[in-house]
């Protein structure tokens, strides 16, 4: 596989022809190469979706409608493979591939809806010989700079809503996995989109992040990936105020509260820590029980979690699969070496799998307290570490000590514990019983280091639009 940029409707392999390579986390074995673009490709690239702007900024809305719903379609229709390819090329398990590819695709439906609810005002006249009103226009060139976690869904989460909007789109996806971008690329190009709308630019971010960000013709950057890196991200947009939002890392608390149903707490810590391997954004990082239902719950965790069929993504049977390369099986290894220093216990799993691949066996710490690092930092690995918290405020004080504030859980079945839950953790998104709140239709974004603006629902769409105040004297 060969996966080459796109821009003015046609594929391009580089000005200087070098490539990268991309392995299985599974296997690791080589499984395609993609463009490393170089400053002069991404000059050509911008080119040529600041040249398309003028005419797609103006195309009516209902054929961006029709075009996102064509896109919906041809993804649905080529579900099986994307699935394919997107577990050997970032390891998650075949059925979580599906749900992604169909999580991805609902944007597009989703927003080929929205787009006709994008409404300006009329302003109430302050004198009969004056009217004002506003209108929505679509920002720009926008440039999508996305994670190797969710390859696929967070590219559609960003490209459904500009396309929708107006906009022009550079996507950018992580250096680990090109190959889904490429091949829904492969997709979109069969579509026929006019030429410069839909663009791709893939390589070493070292080299063309920044001079993507800094360009004057780049409108807005919608970046997701770690707060390090959109730091960087808002220094290099800040020369030219370019509009930003900023999907950022998280350190989601995950409180259960003593009158939970407890086998549904571990159904919950299960889908809400171990999909994708706890590699996501959104995964429950530092696990509070409460004190009289804490053994208990660790005992239904440990079996649960034992179970748990580790293995090759494209196995029938796998739940969990590989991390995605040296680097994360390392830090996760780092972490609980910090915390077995600092007087936690390993109650299950705890070591690298021996053989080819980067696994790491599904693994709960106990004893766990706000000095280590599996409580400060996103492990971003398979291990749910538990504390043990005695009173409510204790909890909340815990779960808001942090800088980062993208999502928290509770799990409680006292209806004013759930409503002071949500009125207390500080956090863009809360699951109160619901361990997977995201949906299409809901603004999932950050507090604090967890970013700026939001993506899903009508709020998604908002940060690909301006607004435009005109005032009529007569
Ligand atoms: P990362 O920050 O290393 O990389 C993200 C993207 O930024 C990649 O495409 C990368 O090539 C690019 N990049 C790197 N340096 C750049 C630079 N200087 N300029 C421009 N672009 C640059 O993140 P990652 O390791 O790919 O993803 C994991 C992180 O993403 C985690 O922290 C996770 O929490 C976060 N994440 C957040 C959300 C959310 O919705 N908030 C969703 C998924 C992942």
């Amino acid at each position: 596989m060969e996966a080459q940029l796109y821009y003015g409707g046609s594929w391009h392999p580089g000005v200087h022809g070098r490539q990268f390579a991309i392995e299985d986390p599974a296997t690791n074995e080589l499984i395609g190469h993609a463009v490393s673009a170089d400053v002069n490709d991404l000059s050509l690239i911008i080119a040529a979706a600041s040249l398309a702007f003028k005419e797609w900024s103006r195309t009516e809305v209902q054929e961006r409608a029709h075009i996102l719903q064509a896109i919906y379609r041809t993804i649905m229709e080529h579900q099986e493979e994307l699935a394919r390819l997107l577990t050997r090329e970032e390891g998650k398990s075949l059925s979580e591939s599906r749900s992604e590819i169909a999580y991805g695709a609902r944007f597009f439906e989703f927003y080929a809806a929205q787009i006709f609810q994008a409404y300006g005002k009329t302003l109430s006249p302050p004198v009969n010989s004056r009217a004002g009103w506003t209108t929505k226009v679509p920002i720009g060139v926008a440039a999508l700079i996305t994670p190797w976690n969710y390859p696929f869904a967070m590219i559609c989460r960003k490209m459904a809503p500009a396309l929708a909007a107006g906009c022009t789109i550079i996507v950018k996806p992580a250096e680990q996995t090109p190959l889904i971008a490429w091949q829904f690329f492969s997709l979109l190009h069969a579509l026929s989109l006019p030429p410069g709308v839909v663009n791709l630019i893939t390589g070493d971010p070292e080299v063309i992040g920044p001079a993507l960000v800094r360009d004057e013709r780049v409108r807005k950057v919608s970046f997701t990936g770690s707060t390090a890196v959109g730091r960087r991200i808002m220094h290099n947009a800040a020369d030219n105020i370019t509009a930003l939002s900023l999907e950022l890392g998280g350190n989601a608390p995950f409180i259960v509260f003593d009158d939970a149903d407890i086998e549904d707490a571990v159904r919950g810590i299960m889908a809400c820590k171990f999909r994708n391997a706890g590699q996501i954004c959104v995964a429950a990082n530092r696990i509070y029980v409460q004190r009289p239902i804490a053994a208990k719950l660790t005992r239904q965790l440990v079996s649960a979690v034992t179970a748990l069929r580790v293995g090759n993504g494209l196995e029938p049977d796998t739940q969990v699969g590989p991390l995605i390369n040296q680097e994360a099986l390392d830090k996760v290894s780092e972490h609980l070496h910090d915390a077995e220093e600092k007087g936690a216990q390993i109650v299950a799993g705890g070591s690298k799998r021996a053989g080819p691949g980067y696994f790491f066996w599904p693994t709960i710490v106990t004893q766990v307290n706000e000095m280590m690092k599996l409580a400060r930092e996103e492990t971003f690995g398979p291990v749910a570490p538990l504390s043990i918290f005695d009173s409510e405020e204790d909890a909340f004080q815990a779960a808001n000590d942090t800088p980062y504030g993208l999502s928290a859980y509770v799990y409680t079945r006292n209806l004013g514990r759930a409503m002071r839950s949500s009125q207390s953790l500080e956090f863009g998104l809360i699951g109160i019983n619901d361990p997977v709140p995201s949906r299409v239709e809901a603004p999932i974004g950050g507090w604090k280091a967890s970013g700026l603006g939001r993506e899903g629902g009508a709020e998604g769409l908002d940060e690909f639009l301006e607004t435009k105040y005109v005032s009529v004297r007569f």
